[in-house]
């Protein structure tokens, strides 16, 4: 049952609420919301009688209390009337007669609660507030008589809300006394505990040590005279019996009052849903966004266990989770988890728990959550997609490695088959000369596969060991040294660091770079300088020479595969820079080049520094 199916029947079966609303207007929105919704619920017919600003509110608050108004209204079991029109209708000189009350508002409670058969009827009206706010207190207490004559012989429920603050001085006048006197049970002003809260701590603060006491003759007392809640009694009771420090009280419980309302505002409004358990996983609060994300009421969810809506599959790991988290308070703690909606749909939430058992005012371990089933979708996509692609890419790699290896036997074939034509066969001069063609072409496509071949065998994981940069150089040297006593090149190096990395790849790096120095020379004598330098946490290595230089334009693209800027004047496979680039770039870094034609080129490359 819900709290409102209770007042409804505490207060018997012809009553009469009302709601003073000046102190917090979203109260009013839910507790007329949930009332109707309540009537709806149970197959009773509504009246609303309301400003059209209100009755949009109104409308959203019944939905959001998990009740259709839509249908109801298409199906005319909800009829809505402008409370300012109607009141128009009934009155005569300013005050409401009898006649028209019978025959508009009359009229329409009994057609209404014939059409909802014997289900009941239920109403709400804003028509006295309109003439409370004009200051018409009589004509409004005359209206409630004639709507207290209706609720007599037609039966159903009603309530009213008057625009009063209850933390103000309105509150305690003989128009509130007659108004309450009109009714048969006075509805909370605010939020349900909040205003309890904010008026119990005010009276501990203010009337120490007396509080108790006073709450005791509080409670024995008469006044009002109608049931209400403890902090509107309160409020009431020491206006009229303590009047000396009834406004400190009353002043300061609603600075409390209001401070717990920006309080609920924030935690109300936020993405984030916020529950609060107990040590068991007991829901003791969930905040209204829980609703977005579980699909549940608030109230549907106060009272269950939480740990009955997660997966199976995480239940065991949020159970050591909670005990590990009440063991230890303040922490916050992180986890992901599957949790059931209402419709029976699985959600991903990420949720943030902290244990406050110990804080006064929250006792109890907070739960901020958010719903990450679509990113935990993309997520998913995302890793299925990388799979997919390194799985394609070891296939083409195996394929290019198989073709690059099975492609040299066939030209090992044409090239000794055609020396063996050259040497054997009858050939005119022509003919040796093609033939001669024919090796050099097969000949350069063998260079072209082997080049291919370590390219490929690059793409395998290299290791990362300490290897000092002046060994690979020396090794790259020694490879080449047919060619630097060929071309006299005068190579200089400064004592390099040592890095982290595999040294037959950095010797090939330096390798392919120093032999590029060579080849693409100029017309002076061929000039090497390798050197180091500190940038950060990595080594800036150069390798400069004195030869052709390169255009600007074609900087990046040298770095491709297959990429040359010369015919084969100059041989060569395009595939020694990309080559490099894949050593560095396999080390975690960069490489590049400056240069201007003419002028000589620097190859330059960062490595990371060794460590210890
Ligand atoms: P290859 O030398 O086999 O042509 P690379 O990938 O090693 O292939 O080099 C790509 C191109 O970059 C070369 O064809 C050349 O035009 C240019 N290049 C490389 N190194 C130098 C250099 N030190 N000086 C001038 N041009 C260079």
């Amino acid at each position: 049952m819900s709290s409102w199916e209770q007042v409804v029947e505490a207060a018997g079966p012809h009553q009469h609420l009302v709601q003073f609303y000046e102190a917090d207007r979203q109260a009013l929105a839910r507790n007329v919301g949930q009332y109707l919704a309540d009537g709806l619920k149970r197959g009773e017919g509504l009246l609303l009688l309301a400003t059209p600003d209100h009755s949009r509110i109104f409308f959203r608050a019944i939905k959001s209390a998990g009740a259709n108004p839509r249908a109801a209204l298409r199906s005319g079991r909800l009829v809505m009337q402008d409370a300012g029109q109607t009141l128009e209708r009934i009155l005569i000189d300013g005050r409401p007669d009898r006649e028209r009350f019978q025959s508009v508002i009359g009229a329409a409670a009994r057609t209404l609660k014939s059409r909802a058969g014997c289900a009941g009827l239920r109403a709400y009206g804003e028509l006295v507030a309109l003439l409370w706010e004009q200051g018409q207190r009589s004509a409004a207490l005359a209206l409630e008589e004639l709507w207290n004559e209706l609720l007599r012989s037609v039966g159903f429920q009603l309530f009213c809300a008057y625009p009063v603050d209850v933390f103000g001085k309105a509150f305690h006048s003989d128009a509130v006394d007659s108004v309450l006197c009109a009714h048969t049970r006075l509805v909370s002003s605010g939020a349900d505990g909040e205003m309890d809260r904010a008026v119990d701590q005010a009276m501990d603060e203010l009337l120490a040590p007396n509080a108790d006491d006073v709450r005791f003759r509080i409670a024995r007392s008469s006044v009002p005279r109608i049931p209400a809640p403890a902090p509107e009694a309160s409020i009431l009771w020491l206006r009229r019996n303590l009047p000396e420090v009834a406004e400190a009280v009353v002043d300061r419980a609603r600075q409390y009052y209001n401070g717990e309302k920006r309080f609920r505002a924030l935690i109300e409004n936020s993405s984030d849903a916020i529950s609060l358990i107990d040590p068991r996983g007991q829901v003791l609060y969930a905040s209204s966004s829980t609703a977005r994300i579980l699909g549940y009421l608030a109230e549907e969810l106060v009272g269950r266990n939480g740990f009955d809506l997660l997966h199976p599959d995480d239940a065991p790991r949020a159970t050591r989770m909670l005990e590990a988290i009440v063991a230890r308070p303040r922490r916050p703690v992180h986890a992901q988890a599957r949790v059931r909606r209402k419709d029976g749909q699985w959600r991903w939430v990420e949720i943030t728990c902290t244990n406050l058992l110990d804080e006064p005012d929250v006792r109890a371990v907070v739960l901020n959550y958010r719903d990450i089933t679509a990113r935990k979708a993309a997520e998913e996509e995302k890793r299925r997609y990388a799979e997919e692609l390194t799985r394609a890419n070891a296939e083409l790699q195996a394929f290019a490695y198989a073709a690059t290896h099975d492609l040299k036997e066939p030209l090992r074939t044409i090239c000794a088959f055609t020396q063996l034509l050259v040497e054997r066969a009858p050939l005119d001069q022509t003919g040796r000369e093609h033939a001669a063609y024919i090796v050099e072409g097969a000949k350069r496509m063998s260079v072209l596969l082997d080049d291919l071949l370590s390219l490929h065998s690059l793409s395998l994981n290299g290791r990362h060991d300490r290897v000092e940069l002046d060994q690979a150089l020396t090794k790259a040297l020694q490879n080449l040294d047919q060619a630097i006593k060929e071309s006299g090149a005068e190579i200089s190096a400064n004592p390099l660091p040592a890095t982290r990395g595999s040294e037959s790849r950095l010797t090939l790096l330096f390798q392919n770079l120093i032999s590029n120095a060579i080849k693409y020379r100029g017309e002076a004598p061929v000039r090497i300088r390798v050197a180091a330098a500190r940038r950060g946490r990595e080594w800036l290595v150069t390798v400069a020479d004195n030869g052709i230089g390169i255009d600007p334009e074609y900087r990046e693209q040298i770095f491709g595969l297959f990429k040359r800027l010369h015919n084969r004047d100059i041989p060569g496979t395009g595939i020694g820079l990309a080559i490099c680039s894949k050593i560095v770039e396999g080390m975690g870094g960069k490489i590049w080049v400056e240069s201007e034609p003419g002028k000589g080129s620097t190859f330059c490359f960062t490595v990371p520094f060794a460590g210890n």
